[in-house]
């Protein structure tokens, strides 16, 4: 686990990222008509706040649909805040303006879906050697030992270089992915679902490369699941985001035991679990979320989660709760947190 007193290394700063969704054809026929339509506006994340220590593990979960996702792509320098800023190393990861290009390798994104992010007409050899060339990381002579070695790292021999993507396992594929991301020297990892794909035994082996790896090589990594399960044995801290709002922060241990958000709570309800305090292993079943994911186009008022949430009460439907602590590492924004 990571010491608290590490500097703080990737930052995010009242980060919120907006999308506007094309008219729709009611909004197109009122148009014809001569009233113009309103654009209508995905709020993806919306004033998020985040700190990542130097070698940290942090967890950053919610449903399909709560922004984890984009506010990961924008950590990685991959898409430009609507508002905010991220710093890495206290320098922004993007050049400013909406087509601001990312300004240094230092970060890497892995994505769920391998294959697609592999070009199938390219040999991995190719692939992984393009960034480090373009970088000035390697020289065409060395390239090959280059990539042999990242491949080894993660557990593939070097003949692999010569193969193309279709010929690999889907966890196979994952690992490439992570050697391309490691080939590039970052010092920043982040994670975007990268093991939801997987059969349910490769993704052990998986969790268990990157625990390897951060341990190896001193990363500071960001990981991104809808599943608290999944995260839990892997992340010192965790942050809970709950329609583009994040909306409690704390060390891993402390969240798993005392969640103060009925969302985080609702969420590790749903996973199920082995209560070992009772007389016999018990398995907890499994209890769903109740109620849908609101849409982002027309995010409930006060709360986002009132509309889910078991303990809502009048404040809650008009008044957005601020961010509270509870100690010194663990935050929440929950008008009730202190009663329920
Ligand atoms: Fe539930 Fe109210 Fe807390 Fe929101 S602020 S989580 S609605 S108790």
């Amino acid at each position: 686990m990571k010491s608290d007193s590490a500097p703080i290394h990737l930052e995010a700063r009242a980060v919120s990222r907006r999308f506007e969704s094309p008219p729709g054809l009611s909004e197109r026929v009122a148009g014809w008509f001569g009233t113009a339509p309103l654009p209508s506006v995905v709020r993806a994340v919306d004033l998020a706040d985040l700190q990542v220590r130097r070698g940290e593990v942090l967890g950053l979960v919610g449903e399909s649909g709560c922004g984890k996702s984009t506010l990961g792509r924008m950590m990685a320098g991959v898409l430009p805040p609507s508002a905010g800023e991220i710093l890495l190393g206290g320098q922004p990861v993007m050049a400013p303006g909406p087509r601001g290009r990312k300004t240094t390798s230092r970060v890497q994104m892995i994505f769920q879906d391998p294959f697609a992010s592999l070009d199938p007409r390219m040999r991995i050899g190719e692939a992984l050697a393009e960034g480090p060339l373009a970088h000035g990381l390697v020289n065409a002579a060395g390239s090959a030992a280059y990539v042999a070695q990242w491949l080894q790292r993660v557990g593939l021999p070097a003949e692999a270089a010569q193969r193309y993507p279709h010929q690999f396992s889907g966890g196979q594929r994952q690992r490439i992915a992570i050697a391309r991301a490691l080939a590039m020297q970052p010092d920043t990892l982040i994670c975007d679902e990268p093991v939801a794909s997987l059969d349910v035994s490769i993704q052990a082996q998986v969790l268990n490369l990157f625990l390897q790896l951060k341990a190896d090589l001193s990363l500071t990594m960001v990981f991104i699941s809808h599943h608290l399960g999944v995260v839990r044995h892997l992340c010192d801290r965790v942050a809970v985001m709950y329609l583009g709002r994040i909306v409690e922060v704390a060390p891993a241990d402390a969240l798993y035991a005392h969640p103060r958000h009925p969302y985080t709570r609702a969420l590790l309800d749903s996973v199920p679990r082995l209560d070992l305090h009772s007389e016999s292993d018990v398995i907890a079943l499994p209890v769903p979320i109740q109620g849908e994911l609101p849409s982002p186009l027309a995010p409930p008022p006060g709360c986002h989660f009132h509309l889910r949430c078991p303990q809502a009460q009048a404040q809650c439907r008009q008044d957005a709760p601020a961010v509270e602590l509870v100690s010194a590492q663990h935050r929440v924004s929950c008008h009730r947190w202190r009663e329920i």
